[in-house]
């Protein structure tokens, strides 16, 4: 949404207001605190505009490259620079921590435009996700999946087709992003590796909930308590 301001030292410009905090990255619509419109050292017309979050009610600013009749050609940034850090669900986060880590630092590389680091780091985190979901069903198995190859690991110790079929894949890539000889040139690899990951942390999620559903066992307390009381008004 673009807005018009008048800035402190007393010029109209009108801007962009950003739709997202950039520290708690909350979508929102902050509120203007003040603006101000300056020179930069390479004689740009420059604004920069302090907002309020009415999320976490923290100040942000917004800096904008204008134009002489104070419209804003582009905004710069948003500061401070923070990262959104992926939230993942409890079973994710139960397997040893570190896919999690992995898997924002990564994402952090992402977002600073390092995608050839990126790609690497997300590769990285696929193989933690796939060996400590195999370890955790083949805890006596934890030496030989911890020195296989991801490949083999995929290949003997998953036993879910979805899962496997992803992770291999997820893993071609996340090689022709480590390596000089890139296989599969055309395809966004770090977009694909990611949307890929995002389905194997679904199956596995599935597949651990299934696991609980069949610990439970059917209770026949209640059909016993309603032939007692059957048998009472007899
Ligand atoms: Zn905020």
């Amino acid at each position: 949404m673009r807005k018009p301001l008048t800035t402190k030292n007393n010029s109209r410009i009108e801007v962009e207001i950003p739709n997202e905090c950039p520290r708690c990255h909350s979508g929102v619509l902050p509120t203007k605190l003040f603006a101000f419109k300056y020179v930069d050292g390479e004689h740009m017309e420059m604004a920069h505009v302090v907002f309020r979050c009415p999320m976490c009610e923290k100040l942000f600013s917004t800096e904008y490259l204008i134009n002489e009749y104070g419209d804003s050609l582009m905004t710069i940034g948003n500061y401070p620079i923070t990262h959104k850090v992926e939230d993942f669900s409890e079973e994710i986060e139960q397997l040893p921590p570190k896919f999690c880590q992995i898997y924002n630092e990564a994402s952090f590389a992402e977002n600073e435009n390092l995608n050839e680091i990126a790609g690497m780091g997300y590769r990285k985190s696929l193989e933690f996700l796939i060996k400590d979901f195999a370890i955790r069903n083949n805890p006596s198995k934890k030496e030989d999946i911890t020195k296989s190859w991801l490949d083999q690991c995929i290949n003997n110790y998953i036993d879910d087709n979805r899962i496997k079929n992803l992770a291999k894949k997820a893993s071609w890539l996340g090689n022709d992003e480590s390596h000089f000889l890139r296989r599969y040139g055309d395809l966004d690899t770090v977009k694909t590796i990611k949307m890929f990951i995002k389905a194997i942390i679904n199956f596995i999620e599935s597949y651990l909930a299934v696991e609980e559903a069949e610990k439970i066992q059917k209770n026949n307390n209640c059909n016993l308590r309603i032939s007692c009381k059957f048998e009472l008004a007899k």
